[in-house]
């Protein structure tokens, strides 16, 4: 159910990230080694996100699979970024099929991804849904349960939220609205990445200077390691931090 993964570091090609490792993104979306939790392929889209310059972030994101795109490939090997957000996607059962459903979503400097599914969608969450600006309910990407908790979130940014207490207090949130909901949630603006753990894997791998967080391992790096659920990762180009979901 997608894989996704964020970057920052040194500026590297998208090659580097979506294409050349072992296992990278574009294999993990015919080949993923890790689907807990349903699917077995992720040809439903897919998007990167990078910085140029450290500027504001561009998307690409299309509703194919990312190994039908030819341009993705002529674009990842000729651009460069220190900070970077891809996802290929499986969508659930139901949901549409857009550009607009692939992620990530993004605003202002966010970028934001959802690995996972909301349960008993849409009903579950109608209640958290009614406590948005109706504006933002209109103006979702798509009609799906990841554009919705990307929402949630952008809500509590706004609302001064850090961008830990944002992805943290949306997972509780959701979990408790929706049981048995699969919350992989990734975020960044380019200088922090945060992430949680919460019904799929997610592995982290830091150098002295670059941190990479991904639905799974995409080379045979002995310093990935796991993150165990039930986890915020909170990570910069030279520390990562985990912690404890929040209490309710
Ligand atoms: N449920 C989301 C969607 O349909 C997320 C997809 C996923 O993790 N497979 O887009």
């Amino acid at each position: 159910m997608c894989r996704h993964l964020a970057y920052l570091g040194p500026p590297v090609t998208l090659a580097e990230l979506l294409f050349e490792p072992a296992y990278a993104l574009v294999r993990q979306s015919w080949a993923p080694r890790d689907m807990r939790g349903g699917g077995t392929i992720n040809a439903d889209g897919f998007g990167v996100g990078w910085y140029p310059d450290g500027g504001a972030p561009v998307r690409y994101r299309r509703a194919q699979p990312i190994w039908s795109d030819p341009t993705i490939a002529e674009l990842a090997a000729v651009t460069r970024a220190g900070a970077v957000l891809a996802a290929v996607r499986s969508a659930t059962v139901g949901m549409a099929v857009l550009d607009g459903a692939a992620a990530p979503f993004a605003q202002d400097r966010w970028l934001f991804s959802h690995n996972g599914v909301v349960r008993g969608w849409p009903d579950s969450v109608v209640p958290l849904a009614a406590g948005l600006p109706v504006r933002d309910l209109l103006t979702l990407d798509a009609a799906t349960d990841s554009a919705l908790l990307w929402a949630l979130v952008r809500h509590r940014l706004r609302a001064g939220d850090d961008p830990v207490e944002a992805v943290g207090r949306t997972v509780v949130e959701v979990a408790e609205a929706a049981p048995g909901s699969r919350l992989n949630l990734l975020l960044t603006d380019g200088r922090r990445v945060v992430a949680s753990t919460f019904g799929h894997a997610l592995s982290v791998r830091a150098t002295a200077d670059s941190v990479v967080l991904a639905s799974e391992p995409h080379d045979d790096d002995p310093g990935w390691r796991p993150v165990p659920q039930q986890r915020l990762v909170a990570a910069t180009a030279d520390e990562v931090r985990v912690c404890e979901l929040p209490a309710r």
